[in-house]
């Protein structure tokens, strides 16, 4: 059986490993235990829709039933609702924490090899005596391997907004259960989802703050009450509709580490090269990495899965050369292309024909849905910030 190292064990890494095991010899690189994963930060708000799910339960990966549906999303404009668009099948968020470390300990019971240590760049050439391809899956701290940048789609050398979560108890859902985002122009957003951790039930709230606006006011909070009374200020000053749905006295993080602060410059690579004769492929954030912004990193990284794995058996029994690399970035690029521009121009500030088509969707549920489905098929999404006017049929 050919060998594959895996470098990485988050939402990459570990789809691979379910969808790789049977056909090969994986090996994972990782440097976190599951313990440490379910004792240390959140590290996402993770939702996955139901592309994603889909492909989850392709490769008999393992399900928490316990979450709770995300059906729809809800839009606001400042204090004004503006719509709410249904998905066309149902989302989730299950706390990372949770699912890696569960993931882990199911894949070692199956057979799959777990070696424990932080692999450094200098150790990935010695790495490629043992496999016959290499893959990096080490997400926003990545890439290990020597990756070329698509510099067309890498435009910016800074992050566009500063990345504020908080896991809260006290929030009353929104009906229909979903996830509800809020625009302050010029300002950032606001999303709140209903996420599953490993200590019940839980709202997300996430702030996408552009720098030195009105919600980047969370710089130098290093505590858990400092964090959750500067998040109750916010939302009383700036997101009415969410305030009226807290209970104060039960306002919470649901612990000490259900809070984080991070800022992503997105950057894009080429996913394939060769070291000693060895191909590597990238995956995942180490490789497509994009801001938060439109919910999804966990979602490409699982597409892209998928496309390698599908390369991998094309390509089971010829030589892994760069041709095959070339193969796994022709079968993703298009998709990538059109993930990573349309998240780049939503840190923009919207084009006018998507202003409009936001506002004709407070009046029109298929237009509503049609953006809803955006989420779920980031292509529809790209297609509608480039192609499509507000007098063109807006297609779901
Ligand atoms: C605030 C925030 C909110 C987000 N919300 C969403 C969302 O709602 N929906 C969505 O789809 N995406 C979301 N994302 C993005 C999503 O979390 C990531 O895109 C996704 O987790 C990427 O998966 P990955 O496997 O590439 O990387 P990760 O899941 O980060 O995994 C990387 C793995 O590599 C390991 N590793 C790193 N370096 C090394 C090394 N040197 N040696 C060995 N192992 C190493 C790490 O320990 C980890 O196991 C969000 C991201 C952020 C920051």
């Amino acid at each position: 059986m050919r060998r594959i190292g895996i470098i990485g064990c988050g939402t990459a890494g570990i789809q691979l490993a379910y969808s790789l095991k049977n056909d090969f010899d994986v090996t994972v690189h990782h440097y976190e235990q599951p313990q440490d994963i379910l004792n240390g930060r959140i590290r996402s708000t993770q939702v996955h829709f139901h592309p994603t799910l889909e492909r989850e339960r392709r490769f008999n990966m393992p399900a928490e039933d316990s979450a709770p549906p995300i059906r729809s999303i809800h839009f606001h404009l400042g204090q004004q609702k503006l719509f709410t668009g249904n998905l066309t099948g149902i989302a989730a968020s299950v706390d990372q924490r949770l699912g890696f470390a569960e993931s882990i300990h199911d894949l070692a019971s199956q057979g799959v090899k777990f070696v424990h240590g932080r692999l450094k760049q200098e150790d990935l050439l010695e790495l490629t005596h043992s496999y016959n391809l290499i893959i990096d899956t080490t997400g926003k701290a990545g890439p290990l391997a020597p990756f070329p940048v698509e510099t067309g789609l890498t435009p910016y050398q800074a992050p566009q907004r500063k990345c504020i979560v908080g896991y809260f108890t006290g929030v009353q859902p929104v009906k229909p259960e979903g996830i509800s985002i809020t625009v302050l122009p010029g300002n950032g957003e606001m999303f709140e989802i209903p996420a599953i951790t490993d200590s019940g039930l839980a709202t997300i709230l996430f702030i996408e703050a552009v720098p030195e606006g009105i919600l980047d006011v969370f710089k130098g909070i290093k505590n858990s009450s400092e964090f959750m009374a500067r998040m109750a200020k916010v939302i009383e000053e700036h997101f009415h509709p969410i305030f009226e749905r807290i209970d104060m006295d039960r306002f919470a993080l649901i612990a000490e580490n259900a809070f984080l602060q991070t800022a992503i410059t997105p950057v894009i690579h080429r996913p394939y090269a060769i070291l000693g004769g060895t191909l590597i492929l990238g995956c995942g954030d180490s490789v497509f990495l994009s801001d938060p912004i439109t919910g999804q990193g966990c979602n490409t990284a699982s597409y892209a899965a998928e496309q390698l794995y599908e390369t991998l058996i094309t390509h089971k029994e010829s030589t892994w050369d760069e041709a095959v690399g070339i193969d796994y970035w022709n079968r993703t690029k298009h998709y990538i292309t059109a993930v990573t521009e349309w998240t780049n121009a939503m840190t923009e500030p919207l084009p006018e024909h998507i202003a409009k088509l936001l506002m004709q969707a407070a009046s029109d549920q298929m237009t509503a849905d049609g953006i809803a489905a955006w989420f779920e098929d980031p292509t529809k999404a790209h297609k509608a910030f480039h192609e499509h006017s507000i007098n063109q049929p807006f297609l779901r």
